[in-house]
């Protein structure tokens, strides 16, 4: 439903990707900062801090949720994740970053990924007040996903 797992090679070429952007601005590669980027890459349910700390500790018991939260942080300043539109209190992060939108279930908060179709950015162009530059657009639908939509 949501978006393809992505294959060991996509997500080793994406950590080597990070791990040269660290070097060259003088972050420090730490096995915590690649793992969070790892199963940020590998999720596709835009997880929350929360969620990705509860599939991090399984692997690196020593990782607090602080961890995950300043690295997330850090990662988004980079610009290797991107923040979602939160559908509940805390905020939800992806780390695809390829044009796409989202529609929020309201009932059990899932996220999916809608790939442009009938909702190519040009077309927003026309809507806006005159002299504006559009840069990129993003819709959030809402609704009922598959699951809770089934009476
Ligand atoms: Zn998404």
């Amino acid at each position: 439903m949501n978006a393809m797992k992505m294959d060991t090679a996509t997500i080793d070429a994406k950590l080597a990707a990070f791990r040269a952007r660290c070097s060259a601005s003088g972050l420090r590669i730490t096995p915590q900062r690649q793992e969070v980027y790892r199963e940020m890459v590998r999720a596709c349910d835009h997880p929350s801090a929360e969620m990705l700390h509860k599939r991090i500790v399984r692997r690196m018991p020593a990782v607090t949720l602080d961890t995950v939260y300043r690295t997330l942080g850090t990662l988004e300043a980079m610009g290797f994740v991107e923040r979602v539109g939160a559908a509940g209190n805390s905020a939800r992060y992806e780390a695809n970053l390829t044009p796409h939108h989202h529609f929020v279930c309201k009932h059990c908060g899932d996220i999916l990924d809608v790939f442009p179709g009938h909702f190519e950015p040009s077309g927003f162009a026309r809507d806006l007040p005159k002299g504006c530059q559009l840069h990129s657009a993003r819709v959030d639908m809402r609704g009922l996903c598959p699951k809770c939509a089934r009476p």
